[in-house]
């Protein structure tokens, strides 16, 4: 088909740079006055073209590729190399792996002409918050739906973390209860309001709960190119045996793990569950590659292990401890909801089981959240650092102010 399309008289060479869609070339692309915040044509990589529902286009929201880089992350087994990938610097203020989603789920929204887009999540949800801000550089409003504990639904959220920039883009909030968000469902809320949406004469677009659908999971089997690329430009010195993930609503993980198996990284993908268990997830990413017609078996592709501790959103001591440490240690701030709990387990399955670990050259998956650590600082405020009044008694500086 692409090769028609250039033999027709109109072929214009600047079309066809166009229509290559490697990282470097998106890259470049973005780069250009005017590249950014627009839609192109995507070609997914040859290795995932026996995959259905491709997307057509793409919309330029994040900074790609994101930098990998060594992770001397404290008291790994022996031999154990980490390194991490950068995706909590894609850009977009914050977004971290909801970027790699949206480009192609905005990109669908505004080819099938919406004005605003409709989701749901908890009251603090990256997804949420990234959708919002996605929508409005698309030009589209954002409705919200934010699930909050009872005592707190019917009263102003506030302005902690996410939901501060979700109010200053005006993005539309509509509160519900944890209650009546697992009896109704997400699916059933959102087409609610896609409802009265149409009723309204509005043209809502439905982007689902975590942006995890089978156009959304495009975003990290591109993912996986981009590595692989990268991989290639450093000389193929630097092979991954294995990649560690969070995993909250099962999309990032199953574009990573279909990725890996189908392209040449071959890498064993880890999942750390932050909220439901891995059974739950299993089945999850399963609904997922099935979608995408893969004919694979979650069960062969990833393993998930449960890393929620106390629950979704939840962290105990010990985990805001670790990810205080390794701040300290590293400079890489975790986030509390996902990547701290899934470094936080990654590491203690290292410290259980270094046998299996030994040896081995690691990429966690750094999805970003940071926004997620200002509703934890009354929980952090014990384990930051110090602070003091400067000593201004100092006769050289009084003797300059003479
Ligand atoms: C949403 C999110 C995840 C989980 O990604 P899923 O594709 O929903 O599993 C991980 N980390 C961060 C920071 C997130 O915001």
């Amino acid at each position: 088909m692409a090769l028609s399309t250039c033999v027709l008289p109109s072929f214009s060479p600047q079309a066809a740079v166009l229509r290559r869609t490697s990282t470097v070339a998106n890259a470049a692309a973005a780069s250009r006055i005017g590249g950014f915040l627009s839609s192109k044509p995507y070609a997914p990589p040859p290795w995932a073209s026996g995959l259905s529902h491709a997307p057509s286009h793409t919309f330029t929201l994040g900074h790609f590729p994101t930098p990998i880089h060594r992770w001397d992350l404290p008291e790994l087994p022996r031999d154990t190399e980490v390194w991490i990938k950068r995706d909590d610097l894609a850009g977009m203020q914050l977004s971290g792996n909801k970027a790699r989603k949206l480009e192609f789920l905005v990109a669908d929204a505004a080819a099938r002409g919406a004005d605003c887009v409709v989701t749901a999540g908890g009251i603090q949800s990256n997804h949420c918050r990234a959708t919002a801000v996605a929508a409005k550089y698309a030009g589209l409003d954002s409705y919200l739906i934010l699930c909050t504990s009872k005592p707190l639904v019917d009263r102003d959220p506030g302005l902690v973390g996410n939901l501060l920039v979700e109010r200053l883009l005006g993005a539309h909030i509509n509160l519900v209860s944890q209650r009546e968000f697992l009896k109704f469902g997400s699916v059933a809320l959102t087409e609610l309001l896609e409802k009265r949406l149409l009723e309204e004469g509005r043209r809502p677009y439905v982007i689902p709960a975590g942006g995890s659908n089978a156009l959304g999971n495009w975003g990290y089997i591109e993912a996986v190119r981009e590595i692989e690329e990268q991989i290639q430009l450093s000389g193929g010195d630097v092979q991954f045996d294995d990649i560690v993930v969070a995993c909250g609503s099962g999309g990032t993980v199953a574009g990573l793990a279909l990725g890996s198996q189908l392209s040449s990284l071959k890498a064993k993908v880890h999942a750390f569950s932050v909220c439901y268990g891995p059974k739950y997830f299993y089945d999850c990413v399963q609904g997922l590659i099935d979608e995408l017609q893969s004919g694979l078996n979650s069960h062969d592709i990833v393993s998930i292990e449960d890393a929620k501790g106390l629950g979704y959103a939840r962290s105990t001591a010990e985990e805001l401890r670790f990810v205080k440490d390794v701040a300290a240690a590293t400079g890489i701030v975790l986030d509390p909801v996902y990547t701290g709990k899934a470094a936080y387990g990654m590491v203690k399955d290292m410290s259980d089981n270094p046998g299996s670990w030994e040896g081995r050259r690691v990429l966690f998956v750094h999805t970003g959240g940071l926004l997620g650590l200002y509703d934890k600082v009354d929980q952090l405020s014990s384990l930051a650092g110090g602070w003091r009044r400067m000593d201004l008694e100092e006769p050289v500086l009084h003797a300059n102010l003479n």
